[in-house]
Order: C-alpha cells, then sequence, then structure tokens
C-alpha cells in the first residue's frame, strides 16, 4: 500500500486520525505544528512525541519533504537552490538580498507549459504541478537561508520563479494560506506577489476568490500581433480579454496591478509600442516594471537601446504612471529572471 502523503490532511483529518487510533485528538495539533511551523522533515524530528506513536504515523503517512541539492551563491549575495522533489525532479528557487529586504522568489511548477520565446523555463517542458507543500518548504529553506547568510527573516515571496502559478492555482493558493497563517510564516499577504503571463478566467477566479496579495502580470506588448509573436498562448487569451479580466480584478480587490515589461531591439522599442502600453495602463490602476533582458542563448531576442529605454520612461511618466527599471541580480548563477533551467 502506497502511503499518504502526511501533509495532505487538515488538521481536523489529523485530529481524527488520532481520535480513530484511540489517542486524543490533541495529538493532531502537536503533528500538524511540527509539519507546518516547524517545517519537520522526518517524523523522527518530532521530539515531543512518543517513539511508539511515531512509529505508527510512519507506518502509515510519509512526509515528501525537498531536498536543496545544491546552493549556488552570486556575487552580488544572490543565492539559487535547485530542489529535489521526492519523486527526483528538480525544480529552482532563488533568494534575492536587497539592503531593506529579502525576496524569495519561487517555482509553482516542474518546468511550464507555456511557450514565451524569451524565457529560459519554457525549454524544458511541463512535467506536473508542485503540491502546496512543496511550494512551502522553498519558501521555508529560503528563510533559513536568509537567517543565517543575511542576518534576517525573509520578507517578500514572489511566484516568479518556475512555472505559470496560475495553471496550478489551487496548490499555490493552499501554499499561501499556509504561508500566511499563524501556524506557518505568519507572513501578510500583502507581501506576497503572484506574477502570471496573464490567464484571464483565473485572474477573475482570484478576484471572486477574495485574495489579499498582489498581482503582477507579464505584458512585454500591449499590441496583440507583437505579444502573439513573443508570447504565443496570447493568440488564445488576447489582450482584450486580459485587460477586462483585470478591469474585474481591480473593481473587486482595489489593488493596483504590476505590469513585468522587458524592452526588445526591433521587437518592442517603437513609438508605436509605447503609446500602446500607455493606452494599455489607462485601463487599471497600475505601475510599470521595466526588467532588464537576461539573455538565454537565442539571437532574435537582444536587450534594446538605453534611449529606447529611456522614451518608454519619459512616455510613461509623462502620462503619470509609475515607472521602475529592474536591474537583474544572480545572472551570474543564472539565478535571473527568465533563467531558470535547472542547467546543473
Ligand atoms: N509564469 C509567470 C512567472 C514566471 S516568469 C509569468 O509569466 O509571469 C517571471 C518574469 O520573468 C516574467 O515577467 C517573465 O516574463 C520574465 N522573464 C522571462 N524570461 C526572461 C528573460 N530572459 N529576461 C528577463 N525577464 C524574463
Amino acid at each position: 500500500m502506497k502511503k499518504k502523503d502526511i501533509r495532505t490532511l487538515t488538521k481536523d483529518q489529523l485530529r481524527l486520525f488520532f481520535q480513530d487510533n484511540n489517542d486524543k485528538p490533541f495529538r493532531g495539533n502537536q503533528v500538524y505544528e511540527w509539519l507546518w511551523n516547524k517545517g519537520a522533515h522526518s517524523f523522527e524530528d518530532m521530539t515531543n512525541i512518543s517513539k511508539t506513536t511515531r512509529k505508527m504515523l510512519e507506518e502509515n503517512f510519509v512526509i515528501n519533504h525537498i531536498r536543496v541539492d545544491q546552493m549556488q551563491r552570486s556575487t552580488d549575495g544572490t543565492i539559487k537552490n535547485a530542489v529535489r522533489l521526492h519523486d527526483g525532479l528538480i525544480v529552482e528557487s532563488v533568494l534575492i538580498p536587497t539592503p531593506t529586504r529579502t525576496t524569495a522568489c519561487v517555482s509553482s511548477q516542474v518546468g511550464c507549459s507555456l511557450d514565451c520565446k524569451f524565457c529560459a523555463t519554457a525549454r524544458l517542458k511541463r512535467m506536473r504541478n508542485l503540491n502546496p507543500d512543496e511550494i512551502y518548504d522553498q519558501v521555508m529553506a529560503i528563510d533559513k537561508e536568509s537567517r543565517l547568510y543575511h542576518s534576517r527573516p525573509l520578507s517578500n515571496i514572489v511566484f516568479m520563479g518556475m512555472g505559470e502559478p496560475l495553471m496550478n492555482y489551487k496548490n499555490v493558493l493552499k501554499a499561501i494560506d499556509k504561508i500566511t497563517s499563524p501556524e506557518g510564516l505568519a507572513m501578510s499577504p500583502r507581501r506576497i506577489t503572484l506574477s502570471t503571463s496573464g490567464v484571464p478566467k483565473m485572474i477573475k477566479k482570484m478576484a471572486d476568490d477574495d485574495v489579499k496579495f498582489k498581482l503582477a502580470v507579464s505584458l512585454h506588448s500591449a499590441i496583440d500581433e507583437v505579444r502573439t509573436s513573443i508570447m504565443p498562448f496570447n493568440q488564445k487569451f488576447p489582450l482584450s480579454d486580459l485587460r477586462e479580466s483585470l478591469e474585474y480584478w481591480y473593481e473587486k480587490t482595489k489593488s493596483r496591478i504590476t505590469y513585468e515589461y522587458v524592452v526588445w531591439k526591433g521587437i518592442n522599442d517603437r513609438k508605436k509600442d509605447i503609446d500602446a502600453l500607455i493606452s494599455f495602463c489607462a485601463y487599471v490602476p497600475c505601475k510599470v516594471n521595466l526588467i532588464e533582458y537576461n539573455p538565454i542563448d537565442d539571437d532574435g531576442f537582444q536587450q534594446a537601446s538605453s534611449e529606447a529605454l529611456n522614451n518608454y520612461i519619459k512616455g510613461l511618466e509623462s502620462r503619470g504612471i509609475v515607472v521602475n527599471v529592474r536591474r537583474s541580480r544572480g545572472k551570474d548563477i543564472d539565478a535571473a529572471c527568465g533563467q531558470l533551467a535547472n542547467k546543473t
């Protein structure tokens, strides 16, 4: 018989398990705390639980804990973890330190089913979705590293690692529930950002679910023809649908959206591209993060000139749109946006 992953059980189910096995339901609370708050890797770790009970747990369940197989440290302080899952597959997560915060960039899927032409992860086909506990474990591992190497706890989380979080929505939501609950890391949801390439139906679903975390959308172009050429799924989810879902999101959540945007030479560096972005920004309160391009081996994509970038900044700012330029971190260890591809 295949043993059940104990972390798929709710606290009530755990309490019931103990009750059914002639023990006190309260034992369930203790084990639950070990599993989530204390991040136990094995039943052996649960030192306030009797040996007999631990053995009983061992016979019934497994803890599918992740293992950090390899940790690489960049000269700029960025850390990249290659994380091994219980079935041997690997994903990557990144710790990004700045003077004021430490951010964990976590993966939501092994590989990715989308086919963004400029992203290294897109070249790995999607193998499977991560389970809630596998997402949670990545965060816990980075929190530990943050305390160890930067002497402070993790302050923020971005779902910008491998995968499309809205294609694994249920598990991502469960992981966020744990991260924000007092039994997990008790982190404020306002410190968590989910980044999506833009799946309209799911953006509306999130709004209906009244989520409290922030939303970022990888836009890269506000012209359908251009966006489809670099993000082919845009054919299926055109900008008009995306826009409508974002209007719905804002109406329900009143939470401002961040657009992530890379400017490439000869692709989206014309005045027409800037004008289209400005028009798109008028629909919903937003800000724009201009992200530096991290080359993957494809000659079709090159970082636009600083003049093109300045035109974007001037254009957006003249319309009162907040724009930030994001330098990439951890490039020397392939840890920057779009570079996660299990190279090691
Ligand atoms: N699937 C989600 C999250 C993962 S990507 C999404 O699409 O939002 C995180 C961000 O990195 C996205 O904005 C993505 O468009 C961007 N990105 C991908 N490849 C990149 C590259 N080579 N250089 C810079 N940014 C890249």
